[in-house]
Formats: C-alpha cells, structure tokens, sequence
C-alpha cells in the first residue's frame, strides 16, 4: 500500500479537475483507509474502489485503469464543488448534497434530456445521477470522442464543468 501524490493522477488528464484541498490517493488491496479501517467491511479480497469523503480519501484496488481513477477523483470533484456551491462540508459519505449545487442541478437536467438516470451507461448496483456524472466526468477526461459520441449532451454540459 502507498499514498500516491494527487499531481501523479492529475498528469493524466486533458481537461482541468477541481479537487478538494488535502486530497489523498490511496492505493489499497483489500479496500482499507490509510488508518486500517474498513468503512464498506472486509478485509475484501478484491478491493475497492471509492471516495470517502470524511477524510478526504480516493481509495483504489490496485491496477485499475484510468477511466476508474478518474471516476473516483471526480467523486473527490463533487465534494469541492459541494464546498464551493454550499460553503460546507457534505454531510454524509454519499455527497448527495451535490443534488444541491448548480452543477448537480444541471446534470440531472441534461441526463433526463438524454435518457434519464444512468441511461447511457452499463448498469451498476448504484445507477445514481452522482454516479451517472462520475463516469461522464470520467470520460469526458479520458475519452472525450467516446462521451461525445455516446451522450453529446453530457459531453457538452462536461465541457463547461472541465475544460
Ligand atoms: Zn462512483
């Protein structure tokens, strides 16, 4: 396990991410927290991957690809712009006070425009509009022609969140 500088991750990206001051990145085998606990149970014999905003904290298995980095930093963007929007902490780990803030607001707009919650993407176990933005956001930084083809207002709405 290792504390990855955030500037390591943010070099791979084309567009421009704002994150929350004290950003950890953490790379973790068996879905822990810095600290040893384990907020989702386990010890997991996978891992996971997740955002945990108490502390500030990507937590990612090893290996994973860019599109599932870039997903959970931009859970740690959701959490900035909370900040920025409401002037406060989230206060709970799902940052659903994102519903709140001008760009959440219109997210949802745009994704029911274009199909409703989750339409564009594979189905997960938690098809949220928060999700639904991760992976646009995701794309948009790592695959732009891919989100652009897909979803061209998701990218459009993206473009105006990340250039
Ligand atoms: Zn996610």
């Amino acid at each position: 396990m290792k504390l990855l500088p955030l500037v390591a991750a943010a070099f791979l990206f084309a567009g421009c991410l704002a994150l929350p001051d004290g950003l950890n990145v953490y790379t973790s085998p068996d879905g822990a927290l810095p600290d040893g606990t384990y907020p989702y149970g386990a010890p997991l014999a996978t891992g996971r991957n997740y955002y945990w905003a108490p502390t500030r904290t990507v937590v990612l298995a090893p290996n994973q690809g860019v599109l599932t980095r870039a997903h959970e930093l931009f859970h740690a963007h959701q959490h900035r712009v909370i900040l920025d929007d409401l002037g406060r902490e989230p206060s709970n780990i799902n940052l659903e006070e994102w519903y709140l803030t001008q760009e959440g607001r219109s997210f949802i707009v745009v994704a029911n425009a274009e199909g409703g919650e989750f339409a564009v993407w594979q189905r997960t176990t938690n098809p949220t509009y928060l999700e639904d933005a991760a992976n646009t956001g995701a794309y948009y930084l790592i695959d732009p022609g891919r989100l652009k083809e897909i979803a061209p207002l998701r990218f459009a709405l993206a473009d105006q969140w990340l250039r």
